[in-house]
């Protein structure tokens, strides 16, 4: 799968040791080296042309494994022999103001993040400072793939785990995870595979020795923030709900100051209409006075110039006067039953003199049925 790993880690006398550190003269099986991992014997490669590595002298086992174990092994010996720096301890967390949920044990881990990974917002609670220290003891965790899986240091009975990202020529993609529920560390060496193929010893303990190549994975002692985390989140979320409130009052009000305007607009129309009414109306009236008054002026007109017999008479709106030469009504030519020039019958003397000519025709009839 990985058939390009140049392993550099070989075990000596029982202490690791890279092919960087062999003298010329110790090529091949003198390197007097065994595989980390299945201890069977290695031959130092120390060509002019590939990078220098250690290999298997006869089969051999899984090469992935094998150079996981010597890097492991390495960091085993550094952590057991060394001054050791634990850096410090940060979290980065946000507070939610729109939850009502409390940070716990089982749920923090999308809202808190260890130092130095950042992302979330800049609130941060130190846990713990740099600390230096001789660990009591380190250990290789076999996971089950029989890889190793972290180191797992002591010191006065307290227990960290160190889990190693290797370098991604060696595994890709690796994720590290913290180990179980103990406190872990990464070392991040992902990007540092050819600073590792080219180190010696001295150099490699120098690649872990420095904190700037750690990362937090995980710490019980992130659980005594939560009450600080909690207690903000808690004031936050509050101090939202009144933001919420006020905004509420605030839409109310407006609301209301909308609705009186509404209603306002609405009674100033009313009123504008009933002006608009009253106006007609009077408009009206005052157009049935003047109608009035020139009927009137019109009729006395027609009256004073129709007793001129045989003159046409025509008023101010051209309509023709009659005089009825039965009952002497005067009127416009629409009320007359027959007109000639001036004078004609109007309709009630003309349907008067309809019903009488029927009576004079009818009684003759009756007479003749007696006969
Ligand atoms: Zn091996
Ligand atoms: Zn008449």
């Amino acid at each position: 799968m990985y058939g390009e790993v140049k392993n550099p880690f070989g075990l000596r006398d029982g202490k690791h040791i890279t092919v960087n550190d062999l003298r010329e003269d110790e090529r091949g099986l003198a390197c007097n080296c065994v595989c980390p991992l299945c201890k069977d014997p290695f031959e130092a490669r120390l060509g002019a042309v590939r990078i220098h590595h250690f290999a298997h002298s006869g089969e051999g086992c899984d090469e992935v494994a094998s150079y996981l174990m010597g890097l492991y092994g390495f960091f085993r010996d550094y952590a057991s022999s060394a001054i050791f720096r634990i850096p410090k301890l940060l979290v980065y967390y946000q507070v939610d103001k729109r939850s009502n949920v409390p940070v716990t044990r089982s749920n923090y881990t999308g809202q808190i993040t260890y130092y130095p990974k950042r992302g979330l917002s800049q609130k941060r609670i130190l846990l713990s400072k740099e600390v230096k220290l001789s660990f009591d003891s380190a250990e290789i965790m076999i996971g089950k793939s029989k890889r190793p899986e972290a180191v797992i240091a002591t010191y006065h009975g307290r227990r960290i785990a160190f889990v190693i990202s290797p370098p991604n020529t060696v595994c890709k993609d690796f994720a590290a995870k913290p180990y179980k529920d103990i406190a872990t560390l990464e070392i991040v060496l992902s990007d540092k595979a050819d600073l590792i193929s080219r180190a010696n010893t001295e150099q490699m303990y120098a690649i872990f020795s420095d904190v700037n190549n750690y990362r937090w994975l995980s710490s019980p002692l992130v659980f005594s923030a939560f009450a600080k985390i909690n207690s903000e989140r808690e004031e936050a979320y509050q101090d939202y709900q009144k933001e919420l409130k006020q905004i509420r009052i605030q839409q109310e009000e407006e609301n209301k100051k909308q609705e009186e305007l509404r209603q306002k607009e609405q009674e100033l129309r009313r009123q504008r209409f009933e002006e608009r009414q009253k106006e007609a109306k009077e408009e009206k009236l005052r157009r049935q006075q003047e109608e009035t008054q020139r009927e009137a002026k019109d009729r006395e007109l027609v009256e004073s110039q129709i007793k001129i017999h045989g003159q046409l008479v025509i008023d101010s709106r051209k309509r023709r006067w009659i005089q009825c030469e039965s009952c002497g009504k005067i009127a416009t030519d629409s009320e007359f039953w027959t007109y000639q020039w001036n004078r004609g019958q109007c309709k009630e003397c003309g349907e008067k003199r309809i019903l009488l000519a029927k009576a004079e025709s009818e009684q003759p009839r009756r007479a003749e049925k007696k006969n």
